[in-house]
């Protein structure tokens, strides 16, 4: 008899999610110049990490232990053993953290996050480069060289984690309590983390707290390294208990309750606000890039299910409404694809800047603010056409699809909500001048382009948007910031894939520039691109041809 396997719920569970990605391909390829080699860890993506996302969230899920078998506390959290075995293979066999510390780009780090796509899985693996990029960077020598065990580079393998957020604010770090205390030679931290993702798998944490007599608000902040266990071998911390949560089930998160906690003081004391900021754009680039996976996986699972469904006598995709609604999704998904990696690139050329760094980083940032929002919203859209093509299945709990808009609706709201990343991008702009690089490079972008006409006129809407903000008064501004936001991320898009088009060859790119500077920017109906432009679209992640 066969073995049931995971092919009976879902369309995609045993393909290379690399290799059919054509567009991801092309993607690194224009940033990157080369082929990247990550088949092999598309191929055990398709084969078994896909599958070990849906059990964990059905029947694996985290389970605090808070005492061990001598009756003192532990505070561990117990994994599902296939859950941790595909941590230790993703890490130590794929290396999906190795590549920005040893000879590789972010750009395959994330590519990576990419292709892992569940967002509970691929936060386990950014709340260690998170801590992995802090310790390399800024920690002092005693504990620096951790970062090799975070990256995966050296045994034994760590994980980290990031815990910032406070029950009284995540948006307002301002409001944190912690507080830190210098004695004996050594800090010791008092406080309560309201959100700790990692919470009884992380080896060690990077922490927010006060200082005493420091700044108020978010400029008294300082940041530090808490390790889970002391130096003497006892618990370090308490995990008061783990969340409930409505997705991102594989990622334990917790609230933590740190009682003079041994830590380690990272940087300068007065700048830990600026080293949180930094470290948060590693995170909001990592749920770009997740939420670009969980729409390419949300449009597989849809796309091969069109071709399988028929209702009124044919297939769902011979129906022009389906039609129409996988040309949306991939629009969306390709928009974000691209945001995200040029956002990835900018963020790898500023790595070298420290506080109070310099335009380029600004603008790393400023961009990382819009790919944020875009995927987000992106993703929220891209699951919920999904699952209404799966029909009533699509509402089954049975099944993938449903999954995926549940993981969706993660991406606008932790690293910073969709709001916090529109009052960011004004800050860039009013405070920083990150505005300034970006119409210097849209610029150029449009004198390389595919189709002039296209491009100019999405650099003639960037140009409008930031005078549109300069002439309204703060309060108008502040009130429309989401919207503007929005609108230079399509934008910006449109820049990105005709400029794409042109240097890769490949005018089905210019099509999508069209199509999104027609719908998206324009905000009107999506236009009917004709039949041979609509397949070569949505066949381009390589699915079966119509
Ligand atoms: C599953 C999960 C895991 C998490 N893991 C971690 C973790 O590991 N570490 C960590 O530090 N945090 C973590 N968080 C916390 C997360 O980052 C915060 O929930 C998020 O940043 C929002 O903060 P908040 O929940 O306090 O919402 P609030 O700050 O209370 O915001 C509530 C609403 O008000 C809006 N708002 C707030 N201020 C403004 C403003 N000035 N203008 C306009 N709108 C505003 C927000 O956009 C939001 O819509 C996690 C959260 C979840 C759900």
């Amino acid at each position: 008899m066969p073995l049931a396997g995971p092919e009976k719920i879902s369309m995609i569970s045993d393909l290379n999610h690399f290799s059919i990605d054509k567009p991801l391909q092309d993607t690194l390829k224009y940033y990157l110049g080369k082929a990247t080699g990550l088949e092999p860890l598309g191929e055990y993506i398709g084969k078994v990490v896909y599958e070990l996302a849906y059990h964990v969230d059905r029947r694996g899920r985290p389970e605090l232990i808070m005492w061990d078998l001598r009756g003192d506390r532990a505070d561990i959290v117990w994994l599902d053993p296939m859950e941790r075995r595909v941590v230790e293979d993703l890490m130590l066999v794929y290396g999906l953290n190795k590549a920005p510390f040893s000879d590789g780009s972010w750009h395959e780090h994330y590519a990576g996050i990419n292709l892992v796509g569940d967002p509970g899985l691929a936060c386990i693996f950014t709340i260690t480069i998170q801590t992995a990029y802090a310790l390399w960077k800024y920690a002092p020598e005693e504990i620096r060289g951790y970062y090799k065990n975070l990256a995966g580079i050296e045994r034994p393998l760590m994980l980290g984690a990031t815990w910032f957020t406070e029950i009284q604010g995540g948006s307002d770090l301002g409001a944190n309590t912690t507080v830190a205390e210098y004695r004996n030679g050594k800090w010791w931290l008092t406080g309560y983390k309201y959100f700790a993702s990692g919470a009884g798998i992380a080896d060690i944490a990077l922490v927010t707290a006060r200082i005493p007599g420091s700044r108020p608000g978010a400029k008294g902040l300082s940041l530090f390294v808490v390790p889970r266990l002391r130096t003497d071998g006892s618990l370090n911390y308490y995990v008061r208990r783990l969340k409930d949560k409505s997705g991102t089930v594989a990622v334990p998160t917790g609230e933590v309750e740190l009682v003079n906690s041994e830590a380690y003081l990272v940087g300068d004391a007065d700048k830990g606000i600026y080293y949180t900021l930094e470290d948060l754009m590693v995170s909001r680039l990592s749920n770009s890039a997740g939420a670009v996976g969980i729409s390419r996986k949300a449009y597989l699972e849809a796309y091969h299910y069109a071709l399988h469904r028929k209702a009124f006598g044919k297939r769902i995709i011979d129906h022009r409404l389906v039609q129409r609604d996988l040309l949306e999704m991939e629009l969306l998904t390709l928009e974000s694809l691209v945001i995200t990696h040029k956002a990835v690139d900018l963020f790898e050329k500023s790595t070298d800047q420290r506080p109070p760094y310099n335009q380029d980083y600004h603008y790393a940032r400023l961009v990382t603010h819009i790919a944020k929002n875009l995927t987000a919203m992106n993703a929220a859209r891209v699951t919920m056409l999904a699952m209404e093509l799966f029909g009533g299945l699509g509402f089954l709990s049975e099944y993938m699809i449903e999954r995926w808009h549940r993981e969706a609706l993660i991406t606008p709201i932790w690293e910073g909500t969709s709001n916090i990343q529109a009052l960011d991008m004004l800050e860039a702009i009013h405070r920083k001048r990150a505005h300034e690089p970006l119409l210097r490079e849209t610029t150029e972008l449009a004198k390389e382009s595919y189709s002039k006409e296209t491009s100019q006129s999405a650099l003639n809407h960037i140009k409008e948007t930031l005078t549109t903000m300069a002439e309204m008064t703060p309060e108008q501004v502040e009130f429309n910031a989401k919207y503007l936001l929005e609108d230079l991320g399509h934008a910006y898009t449109i820049l990105l894939l005709e400029n794409m088009a042109e240097k890769l060859t490949k005018p089905v790119y210019h099509h999508v520039a069209s199509l999104v500077q027609k719908s998206l920017l324009a905000r009107k109906p999506l236009p009917d691109p004709g039949t041979t432009v609509l397949e070569e679209i949505i066949t381009m992640q390589g699915a079966l041809p119509l």
